[in-house]
């Protein structure tokens, strides 16, 4: 079925449904949520439901075979316009809905629009990036908004729905979607091909542990836990896990993250990305090394942090509280690097920190 390929979003297909069954269809729909959930997928599968021709529009089906389905399958479907941010451009800028200067209001979504649907009953447009409309481009949306043709439906695709404008986000009916849950993120990451976009070098899972370890640190997001599947970042990843299992030399475990974290490349901005990862996966280490002191180990456990746990005693309360002050040391990093802090300087005084609260003579 259609819609087996979408997860999470099962209520969000049974409302439509039913709008459609009572004839109640809006023309335009922000859906909100955070990045990689599903949002785009499930904007194109209705319109494919839409416009198969093999199905009414009320059971909300396609069928994938007919000429409609294999048009928007294929992205070549004269009535669905998809828009969205251009590449390296950090906002929805007003050509995309005008057309460019030397042809201002010929081309462009708008003027798409504008137009009678060529093979199906209504044009529906699905506006990527909605949240990163300037406000420039946001006014001449508006005007199509405000002034809807009655053939056309809008679909906006928003991330953060509080950078809208206003204007824009009173005249549609929004839709909330949820992140997925961390076993429907692991599912789709054993299943998926990944994608090896902009040398970002992807390994496919199979161990499903793996998929679940990776799935509980993505929040919810597919697009995340997909950037978690970098081969470099998890064979730091195990590095690090590796190291504070055993008793490790600050030194050495600084000067192997820090140059771990710039082989991995990229830009600066990247590599501060990449170093909160990596101090995210040390929390989660730390995190399952508690749980499992406190006799609450999870189905995901790394069993590394499950060997130092080992060195501690389950019964006193003073151990427990001595790992969960790793912890803490762990978080303030994570906070540091989140507020621009120079990256290898944080490793370093981490390193340095965890080396001494974990110095032999106390344990
Ligand atoms: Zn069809």
């Amino acid at each position: 079925m259609i819609w087996d390929s979408i997860r999470g979003h099962g209520e969000r297909v049974d409302w439509f449904r039913r709008t459609l069954r009572r004839g109640r269809l809006s023309h335009a729909y922000v859906f909100a949520g955070p990045d990689g959930i599903g949002k785009r997928l499930f904007a194109k599968t209705l319109a494919q439901c839409l416009f198969c021709q093999r199905h009414s529009n009320e059971e909300l089906l396609a069928c994938g075979e007919c000429s409609a389905c294999k048009q928007v399958l294929a992205g070549s479907h004269p009535d669905l316009h998809q828009v969205g941010r251009h590449k390296g451009k950090s906002e929805l800028t007003i050509d995309v809905f005008l057309g460019p200067l030397e042809n201002r209001l010929r081309e462009g979504l708008c003027y798409d629009l504008s137009r009678l649907p060529m093979n199906a009953d209504r044009k529906i447009a699905i506006i990527d990036d909605a949240s990163a409309m300037n406000t420039e481009s946001a006014n001449a949306f508006l005007k199509t908004l405000e002034e809807p043709q009655p053939h056309a439906l809008l679909l906006l695709i928003a991330d953060n729905l509080d950078a809208l404008l206003p204007t824009i986000r009173s005249r549609c009916q929004t839709v909330r979607f949820d992140p997925l849950s961390s076993r429907d993120i692991a599912e789709l990451l054993v299943q998926q091909e990944p994608e090896n976009e902009e040398e970002d070098e992807q390994e496919r899972v199979t161990d499903p542990v793996e998929a679940a370890a990776l799935a509980e640190l993505s929040g919810g997001s597919l697009a995340i836990a997909k950037r978690l599947l970098n081969r470099r970042l998890r064979a730091l990843r195990d590095a690090l896990y590796q190291q504070l299992a055993a008793e490790f030399d600050s030194v050495v475990l600084a000067e192997t993250l820090n140059s771990g974290i710039e082989a991995i490349g990229g830009d600066a901005a990247k590599q501060r990305h990449n170093a909160l990862w990596l101090i995210r996966f040390g929390l989660e280490f730390f995190r399952t090394a508690a749980l499992h002191l406190s006799d609450q180990p999870e189905g995901t456990a790394i069993p590394a942090a499950v060997t130092f746990a080992r060195r501690f005693d389950a019964r006193s309360p003073e151990d427990f509280e001595f790992v969960m002050s790793l912890f803490e040391r762990m978080a303030e990093t994570e906070h540091h690097i989140e507020s621009n802090v120079s990256v290898p300087r944080c490793v370093e005084i981490l390193c340095e920190d965890l080396g001494r609260m974990l110095r032999p003579t106390r344990r």
